[in-house]
């Protein structure tokens, strides 16, 4: 269910929130990896096709927060911060088992 974001629209809303994801503040210059990576997310993506794209349904989101965040409706940007700092313990969690795994 992703509408696409006009290339101008995009770039307006990087510039707008600094390049820096609005879900945990990851830096879109922090690298040129960040850099790669950094994208813009539709907050609610269940709006009709006329306002998905309101500038504020758009939000700056690095990779980590928008494949996490996906396509599950939050009712605030706190809301949505707070899954997501869950996600990423999870995530690290398992990032280490499988490194271990792995690696030893
Ligand atoms: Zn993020």
């Amino acid at each position: 269910m992703s509408k696409v974001i006009p290339p101008k629209l995009k770039l307006k809303i990087l510039a707008r929130d600094n390049y820096l994801c609005r879900y945990c503040g990851k830096d879109g210059f922090e690298s040129f990896e960040s850099w790669c990576y950094i994208d813009v997310d539709h907050f609610d993506p269940t709006l009709p096709d006329t306002e998905i794209n309101n500038e504020n349904n758009l939000a700056t989101a690095c990779r980590f927060c928008n494949s996490q965040k996906g396509d599950k409706g939050f009712r605030t940007i706190q809301e949505a911060r707070a899954f997501l700092v869950q996600r990423r313990i999870e995530k690290f969690k398992e990032f280490q088992m499988r490194k271990k795994e792995i690696r030893g």
